[in-house]
């Protein structure tokens, strides 16, 4: 089975993506992180994350130990990821190992922007994980904070809106949902019951055949 989770930022999708694969006992990949490993990975090349040549040059050159770097998490990250995120040619390297990932048994929950418009599209399941700015905002915040890091709503907010936008306005697999895809709202939802409505729509959806 493969489970393709889609979504802004802070919409709740890690958490999701790692609950279901808990439960159906599938892998999971995060594929956020491999686009904040190539964005970090061009400014640490010297070069611009709007680079194409340099950005490519560093999806290609990517290894799991790019993935273990604690700075993935911050905000410098997130927003090269955006950037090499709308580069067309960096995006075709990360597809291959992506499908292959999502085809090995016993199959896989993949969380990102384009899981279920261009990833797999043949996914079994596809959840849209999203949510009102102001209030992925405060759930970014609460987590920066845990995590000993100094940061304010506003420019937080204004960060994310930002990166949405980006996401969203490209032209290579831009965030949105797939017309199949099951909408979630976690506005008014905490982790267990966003959990439990994922659920409910699997199984729903499993009995229907
Ligand atoms: O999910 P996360 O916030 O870690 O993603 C960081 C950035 O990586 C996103 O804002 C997006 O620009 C890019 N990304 C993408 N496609 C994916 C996953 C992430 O373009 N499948």
């Amino acid at each position: 089975m493969i489970i393709a989770i889609d979504g802004p930022a802070a919409a709740g999708k890690g958490t999701l993506a790692r609950r279901l694969a808990e439960h159906f006992g599938l892998e999971l990949l995060d594929t956020g992180l491999l686009y904040r490993a190539v964005g970090l990975k061009t400014i640490r090349g010297g070069a611009d994350p709007g680079d194409a040549r340099a950005a490519v040059r560093a999806a290609r050159a990517l290894s799991p130990s790019d993935l273990e770097d604690t700075a993935l998490r911050g905000e410098e990250a997130a927003q090269a990821a955006s950037q090499v995120g709308a580069i067309g040619a960096v995006r075709a390297v990360m597809l291959d190992f992506q499908r292959t990932f999502a085809h090995t048994p016993p199959g896989a929950v993949i969380d990102g922007r384009d899981i279920g418009t261009e990833v797999c599209p043949d996914a079994d399941v596809k959840i849209f994980v999203t949510a009102r700015p102001e209030v992925r905002a405060e759930r970014r915040l609460k987590e920066l904070r845990a995590r000993g890091v100094d940061a304010i709503h506003g420019r937080v907010l204004q960060d994310m809106k930002e990166r949405d936008a980006r996401d969203a306005k490209r032209d290579v697999a831009p965030l949105k949902p797939a017309e199949d895809a099951f909408v979630l709202d976690t506005g008014d939802l905490d982790a267990d019951a966003a959990f439990a409505a994922a659920l409910d729509f699997i199984t729903s959806r499993n009995r229907r055949g």
